[in-house]
């Protein structure tokens, strides 16, 4: 099987008509149109085996996931996803690996209209690498910055079970705080692992809070680091009540209080949506957020200065763990 061969697997499982894609995959370069009054939102992420997912992983769940990291990106800037190019290195010419690859990356293109408008196809340790744009009409963007004193502080959806499945899947990092009893694929922990493997994009909360939020990120690396970004960016700082994270059921049944916890606050691959807003609109919110199909929590405010601290019922500030996955940090 050639390099060509692949590329031939990928552009016929993964094709998707779209009006404004005037020349797609088998030219040197693709050529698309982007619509009058909208600026072009682009971005980039890279998923290394062993790194941002288990050897093990069905390649079905890496197809989608390298789509769904660079969606929620999008999601975060209140864009609307139209095209992606794909940069794919294989230790092999797995023609399985390909076909199956494809099928979970289509899967979650279909569901948001989105091309494959191109990409490249090497051989090397598994890396794969999507770029996906998006519109904005001109200036409506949501960015980190933006966010004020006296802001509210949401998020989409729930924290941490991701993190949790992760901490399931290697036994050693599990510690203490996470009960054996449910350690079974076909219990709460296959719905863990469903969000470690097919993260949803909040595209439409995305869309939805365009008019709403003041300062907008997606959780991937864990709250505390990605809230922190906000409060660097827009040069405030964050205060978060604990007992008003969102924790789902699953978590719940699988972790003691205090795991869930900062499972919640520094897991990573949440890819929700964290942003702020004044609170007046806090009703108006999470009902645009209950159509968007995620819900929003509101988990705390901002205020005057820098950093974020978690409180308790009380007011009292609880230590937390250590902020966030970095590269190179170790
Ligand atoms: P070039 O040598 O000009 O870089 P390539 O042979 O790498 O061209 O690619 C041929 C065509 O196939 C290009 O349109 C490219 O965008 C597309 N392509 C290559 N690899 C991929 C991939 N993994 N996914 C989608 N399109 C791809
Ligand atoms: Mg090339």
């Amino acid at each position: 099987m050639s390099e060509f061969a692949l590329i031939d697997v990928l552009r016929a499982r993964c094709a998707q008509a779209r009006d404004d894609v005037v020349l797609g995959i088998g030219d040197d370069a693709a050529l698309s149109t982007v619509p009058p009054g909208r600026q072009l939102v682009s971005c980039t992420d890279t998923l290394l085996a062993g790194v941002h997912f288990l050897p093990d992983t069905a390649p079905e769940d890496i197809g989608w996931k390298a789509l769904a990291v660079n969606l929620s990106d999008l999601a975060s800037m209140g864009a609307e996803p139209a095209w992606a190019l794909l940069a794919l290195t294989l230790p092999e010419a797995d023609t399985g690996f390909v076909e199956r690859f494809a099928d979970g990356f289509v899967e979650l293109a279909r569901a948001h209209d989105i091309a494959l408008i191109g990409g490249d196809t090497t051989q090397g340790p598994l890396s794969v690498t999507v770029t996906a744009l998006g519109f904005v009409p001109i200036g409506a963007a949501l960015t980190r910055a933006g966010a004020r004193a006296g802001d509210v502080v949401f998020v989409t959806g729930m924290l941490g079970d991701a993190a949790g499945a992760l901490a399931l899947s290697l036994p050693p990092l599990a510690g203490e705080g996470a009960r054996s009893a449910v350690f079974s694929p076909e219990g709460g922990w296959g719905q863990l692992l469903k969000r470690l493997n097919r993260p949803e994009p909040r595209i439409a909360a995305g869309l939805a809070l365009r008019d709403l939020a003041r300062a907008c990120i997606d959780v991937s690396d864990g709250l505390l680091a990605d809230l922190g970004h906000v409060c660097t960016a827009s040069n405030v700082g964050a205060e978060i009540e604990a007992d008003a994270l969102p924790i789902s059921p699953e978590l719940t049944a699988s972790f003691d209080a205090q795991t869930r916890r900062d499972l919640a606050l520094a897991g990573g691959d949440d890819y929700e949506l964290c942003f702020t807003a004044p609170a007046e609109r806090e009703a108006t919110i999470v009902k645009a957020l209950d159509r968007a199909g995620c819900g929003a929590t509101r988990i705390g405010r901002i205020v005057a200065g820098s950093g974020v601290r978690v409180v308790d019922s009380h007011g009292n500030v609880i230590a937390t763990p250590r902020a966030g996955w970095e590269h190179f940090s170790r």
